[in-house]
């Protein structure tokens, strides 16, 4: 059976195929050393535990990861498998590191998930050698530099798959086919059919590989959609990193600590309407919502240290003017936004902050609000910095059956043609995300795809 791609739940589906007794090839688009997808820029998962260990801080009961699941965006898509999903994860850390995983205790500057979410020692990249390692060691082949580029269909069973590796196209017969390769977030064009002109600005955190090849190969042959169109995960980051691959250093924390302005020096959103584990994946559409898909994070000297520093430095100068100008926004128009947001902060600010909660400290009469950590700009060096949208991953996928099986519209579903991970996310995610939960889908799919993909082939 051929597994196709090279992330995390690819992996995951390849050891749990071949666990079952399967003869199993893996298909990577990347070369040996960009292999790993978007997994490789993870560094956590977030599972159901009874009680604390050495790597989460508490328990975190199945109630309350769904209750989560479940406040995020408009809750699951489908609620039978989301709810599969969440009582899978449970056995996820330990198949994990019987797998070849190891972990850490969660450190500063972890977006304080340290009792939902187990960290990976060495982030994802290392989790990805480690299960690249694990296949060598199980004598799993891998094709690197190998792009699938059509899905070829006898009815309804794939019998074989093109591959183009080093200018040519080869067929591979596959008894069973799992397809692991990732969203179409790295496809500008796909996401302009959503998002028009506007897709041009945004910055693909991963890899330019998960273009959507696959997706759209089942899509062709019938496959149904699950997921909306324009569901994605995406953060604010800085606008000057490359356009894909940035991965996780890219990401703007200050948010909370300042205001936000956009290109014509305007206030948008309420810059501390939550705390920021719950709020920073809504910058990215905030920002795409904007003219020109840009906006500009201003704090002050008050604030600075507080929240991991943007990689490429900040702007700082004595006045937000200058700040503004280094930047290309209009000086004067930025002063007098600060000026108005400043006097929008109660009297009382300074001795209410407290950045480790919601401290209710909000604006006065201003739109639009400023509800938590309102503090004025006014104690110079002031700060700045250019975002952008950075999109992580896209939701929109094919249907699968509590089997990991794709489903066709008439019903029916693809005998051997089996989905994991972020191509079939949109079953899971509809709108909003809970960190760690992506690495969460392509774990417990992956074992799915994989077992079942096994069964069916051997
Ligand atoms: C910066 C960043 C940080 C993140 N942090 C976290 C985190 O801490 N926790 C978390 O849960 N999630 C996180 N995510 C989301 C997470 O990365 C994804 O949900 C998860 O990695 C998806 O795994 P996957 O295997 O489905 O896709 P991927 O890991 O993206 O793998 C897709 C694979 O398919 C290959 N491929 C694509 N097209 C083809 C083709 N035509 N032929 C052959 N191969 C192909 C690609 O090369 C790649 O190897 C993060 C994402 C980013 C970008």
């Amino acid at each position: 059976m051929v597994v196709i791609g090279g992330g995390n739940a690819a992996l995951v589906s390849a050891m749990s195929a071949h666990d079952q007794g399967a003869k199993v090839l893996v298909l990577e688009r990347a070369d040996r050393t960009f292999r790993g997808g978007n997994s490789r820029h993870t560094r956590n998962i977030r599972c159901v535990h009874q009680s604390a260990d050495a790597y989460n801080t508490g328990a975190y009961p199945f109630e309350e990861l769904w209750r989560d699941l479940c406040g995020v965006g408009t809750g699951p898509s489908d609620e039978h498998l989301a709810e599969l999903t969440v009582r899978e994860s449970e056995t996820a850390p330990e198949w994990m590191t019987a797998h070849g995983a190891l972990w850490q205790p969660p450190l500063a500057g972890t977006l304080h998930l340290g009792m939902t979410n187990r960290f990976f020692l060495g982030g994802g990249k290392a989790l990805m050698n480690a299960y690249y390692r694990q296949l060598a060691r199980r004598g799993v082949p891998v094709a690197y530099e190998t792009t699938v580029e059509r899905l070829c269909f006898e009815g309804d069973r794939c019998s074989s798959v093109l591959v183009r590796n080093g200018g040519q196209t080869h067929r591979i017969r596959a008894r069973a086919v799992v397809c692991a390769s990732g969203g179409f977030e790295a496809n500008l064009d796909w996401l302009g059919r959503y998002w028009g002109d506007a897709a041009r600005n945004y910055h693909i955190r991963g890899p330019r590989f998960n273009d959507g090849l696959v997706l759209q190969q089942l899509l062709d042959n019938g496959a149904a959609v699950a997921g909306e169109e324009r569901g994605f995960h995406s953060v604010a980051v800085d606008a000057r990193s490359p356009k894909f691959d940035g991965g996780i250093a890219t990401r703007i924390d200050s948010i909370p600590f300042g205001v936000v302005l956009n290109r014509d020096a305007e206030r948008f959103y309420d810059e501390g309407e939550d705390i920021w584990p719950k709020r920073y994946a809504i910058w990215g559409r905030n920002l795409a919502g904007q003219p020109d898909q840009i906006g500009y994070s201003f704090w002050d000297s008050k604030v600075q240290g507080r929240f991991l520093p943007p990689m490429y430095g900040v702007h700082r100068a004595d006045t937000i003017g200058k700040v503004a100008a280094a930047m290309g926004l209009n000086p004067a128009a930025a002063e007098d936004t600060i000026t108005g947001f400043n006097r929008a902060v109660p009297p009382d600010a300074a001795q209410r902050f407290d950045p480790t909660t919601l401290d209710g400290v909000a604006t006065r009469d201003l739109l639009p609000v400023k509800s938590n950590w309102a503090q004025p700009l006014d104690t110079p060096p002031y700060y700045g910095i250019a975002m952008r949208p950075g999109i992580t991953f896209t939701y929109m996928g094919v249907k699968v059956s509590s089997r990991a099986r794709v489903q066709l519209q008439d019903d029916r579903e693809f005998v051997n043609v089996f989905a994991a991970g972020e191509i079939m996310s949109g079953n899971v995610l509809s709108s909003g995300y809970l960190a760690g939960f992506g690495m969460t889908i392509g774990t417990v799919w992956g074992r799915i795809a994989g077992r079942e993909a096994a069964r069916y082939a051997l």
